[in-house]
C-alpha cells in the first residue's frame, strides 16, 4: 500500500477492501493451508466488519484482534487450519461452534456447511454476533447464549464440532453431540499453550490427534 493513500472508512477500499482479503489468502497459502474450499470461504466473508471499529484497518493480518469482553477474534491461521482439520475434505451437514464471539469463524462455517449452531456465553457478544452475521447476508447460523460446555441436544449431532477456547480437556457433553464419523478440533492443553487436536467419533470410540501449538482464550463455565 502506497504511504501518501488518503485515510479512508471502513466501509470502503484500503486496508478493508477486497484486495487486501486476498492478500490474507494468499499469505494463508503461504502459511500451508491447503484446503482451497476453506480458502475461498474465507475470500468471501468479509472480516473487518467483525471487529471493533478502530480495528478494522487491521482486520485481515494474521493476529488476534480485540473484540470487547476481554475477548478476541482468532487469527485468520486458526480459524483456516480448524477448519481444514474439521472438514478433511468433505462438504459439511451441520457445524457447531463452541464460543461463538463476534460470529467471524460462524460466517466461514456457514459457507463451508448447511447449518451452523454456534454457542456463546457472553450475552453481549451473542447478540452483537447475530446482528453482524445478519448484516451481511448469513442467514443460517443460529447463535445461542449459553454455557457450551452443557450443551446437549436428543435430536441432532454434528458431524463438526469446532471449540474456540482453550481447556484441559474435552467438555465430556460434546462427545454425545459428535455424530458418528464426525469430527471436532478442540485446543487442549494449559492456560497458557495448547495444542489444536482432532477428536474423529468411530462407533464409541474417540480417536485423537494433536497438531499445532496455538493459544486460546480459556473455556470458562457459565453463562454472562
Ligand atoms: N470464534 C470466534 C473466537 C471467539 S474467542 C471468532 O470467530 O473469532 C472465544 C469465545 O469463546 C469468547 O467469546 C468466549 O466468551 C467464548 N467462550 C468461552 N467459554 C465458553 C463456553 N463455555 N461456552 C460458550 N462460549 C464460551
Amino acid at each position: 500500500m502506497s504511504a501518501a493513500a488518503p485515510r479512508q472508512s471502513t466501509a470502503g477500499s484500503g486496508m478493508t477492501s477486497e484486495r487486501t482479503r486476498l492478500r490474507m489468502i494468499t499469505r494463508l497459502r503461504e502459511q500451508g493451508i491447503r484446503d482451497e474450499v476453506v480458502l475461498g470461504a474465507m475470500a468471501q466473508v468479509p472480516r473487518h466488519v467483525f471487529v471493533e471499529e478502530a480495528f478494522a484497518s487491521r482486520a485481515y493480518e494474521d493476529t488476534a484482534l480485540p473484540i470487547g469482553f476481554a475477548q478476541t477474534i482468532s487469527q485468520p491461521w486458526v480459524v483456516a487450519r480448524s477448519c481444514e482439520l474439521a472438514r478433511a475434505g468433505n462438504a459439511i451437514d451441520m457445524a457447531l461452534e463452541i464460543g461463538g464471539g463476534c460470529g467471524y469463524q460462524a460466517a466461514v462455517l456457514a459457507r463451508l456447511a448447511k447449518e451452523v449452531y454456534t454457542i456463546e456465553r457472553i450475552g453481549a457478544l451473542a447478540a452483537k454476533a447475530r446482528k453482524t452475521l445478519s448484516s451481511i447476508g448469513v442467514n443460517n447460523v443460529k447463535v445461542r447464549n449459553a454455557d457450551g460446555r452443557e450443551a446437549t441436544s436428543n435430536v441432532v449431532q454434528f458431524d463438526v464440532i469446532l471449540v474456540a477456547a482453550g481447556g484441559a480437556a474435552v467438555p465430556p457433553n460434546l462427545f454425545g453431540l459428535l455424530a458418528e464419523g464426525g469430527r471436532m478440533v478442540i485446543p487442549l492443553g494449559s492456560p497458557e499453550r495448547q495444542r489444536l487436536t482432532l477428536i474423529t467419533r468411530n462407533g464409541e470410540s474417540f480417536q485423537q490427534q494433536a497438531f499445532e501449538e496455538v493459544v486460546f482464550v480459556p473455556l470458562k463455565s457459565g453463562q454472562e
